[in-house]
């Protein structure tokens, strides 16, 4: 009989391995809470570099999948330690043994209204980098007046780097992200003025720098160092922000249609934590811990659970697809020691 594995978390992480780990020869039983597959990339538009359409990744994943047993709107209730096995007990009334847990439960995003000098929730052109995917994605924002829009505002580290928010931890992804959601602007509207405001640029991936280059040389985004100081709005509804252009060494006030804030990724697995009466141990950047982040990222230090993707920090798509890939193995040469 084919051994279960039960993975928890159906967001790319959890579908890939899920997809590897059937071709193994394992019998997968994969877990979501939400009502679709694809976690966060199900509301993502274009993915940077390449601009590739996320539903075309999402859908690929979920068509390797298909033969898999997988519960959506399902949680884990309880998780029980018999000597060698795990029983896992799930919101549906289903109850699995396995030997084997993937945890692939992702990020959430910092929540902006946190951080109220922002206007979140308070200025109505102020929105999100994940509000801005699902308009993108056609999903209409009364927030965003197509008919005229002619300038945005991107701010980098919301949530993220910020002690006061509680999250000392670079996010990784936004800067980027930031980059690529201006020149989707720009693509759809040519002739608006669009500025980033940064305190570091981290462009650390394959074609990254070339991204931000084309930013400013193709599509004349304009990137400002420097931390806004303040956002408010004038009699027009426009948001007016203000920051100080530390590499001239001025302030900068800018008026804008559209004030994007990129919300940072914290870790997602604390709500698994509460719900499943298992403790999973959590790392001191708050995501899930592993045994080490060099050579035994995909072990958790608990025997017999593994992990992949964004739910031990911010990862990018391939990372997070190479990952668990990577957990797929690492299972499966679990599965031969034991034997
Ligand atoms: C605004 C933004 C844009 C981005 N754009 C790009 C891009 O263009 N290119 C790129 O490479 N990367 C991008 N990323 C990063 C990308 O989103 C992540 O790499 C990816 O989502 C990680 O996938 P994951 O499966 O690990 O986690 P997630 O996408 O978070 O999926 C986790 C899944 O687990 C489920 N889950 C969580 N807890 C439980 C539970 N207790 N029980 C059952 N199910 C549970 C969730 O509902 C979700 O479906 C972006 C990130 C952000 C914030
Ligand atoms: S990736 Fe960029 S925007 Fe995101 S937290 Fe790091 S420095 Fe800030």
């Amino acid at each position: 009989m084919r051994e279960n594995v039960v993975i928890i978390g159906g967001g790319i992480a959890g579908l890939e391995a899920a997809g590897q780990l059937a071709s193994l020869g394992y019998n997968p039983i994969l877990i979501e809470k939400e009502d679709h597959l694809g976690g966060h990339l199900a509301d993502w538009h274009c993915l940077f570099p390449d601009m590739i359409p996320a539903k075309d990744v999402v859908s690929s994943l979920v068509g390797k999948a298909s033969s898999i047993n997988i519960f959506t709107r399902t949680e884990v209730l309880r998780i029980n330690r018999l000597r060698d096995s795990y029983n896992v007990m799930l919101s549906n009334g289903v109850s699995v043994m396995t030997r084997a847990i993937l945890l692939a439960t992702g990020f959430r995003l910092f929540d902006a209204h946190k951080k109220e000098e922002y206007g979140y929730g308070i200025y109505n052109q102020v929105i999100t980098n994940s509000d801005l995917e699902k308009w993108f994605n056609g999903n209409p924002d009364s927030r965003i007046d197509n008919s005229h829009i002619s300038s945005a505002g991107f701010v980098h580290c919301v949530g993220s780097r910020d002690e006061k928010a509680g999250n000392p931890q670079c996010s990784k992804v936004c800067c980027i992200t930031a980059i690529k959601q201006a020149i989707e602007l720009k693509k759809k509207y040519p002739d608006m003025m669009v500025w980033c405001f940064y305190m570091d640029l981290r462009m650390f991936g394959k074609k990254y720098e070339d991204f931000y280059i084309s930013a400013q040389r193709d599509y004349g985004i304009r990137f400002i160092r420097g931390r806004v100081s303040e956002v408010s709005e004038n009699i027009e509804g426009k948001v007016v922000v203000k920051a100080e252009d530390t590499l001239a060494g001025r302030p900068v006030k800018v008026t804008l249609d559209l004030l994007v804030l990129m919300s940072g990724m914290l870790c997602n697995p604390q709500t698994l934590n509460e719900k499943a009466t298992w403790h999973f141990p959590i790392d001191s950047d708050g995501f899930l811990k592993c045994r080490n982040t060099v050579a035994d990222f995909n072990l958790s230090p608990q025997e017999g659970i593994f992990l992949a993707g964004a739910c031990t920090g911010p990862k990018t798509v391939p990372e997070t697809i190479a990952e668990a890939r990577s957990a797929a193995l690492s299972i499966h040469n679990w599965f031969n020691s034991k034997e």
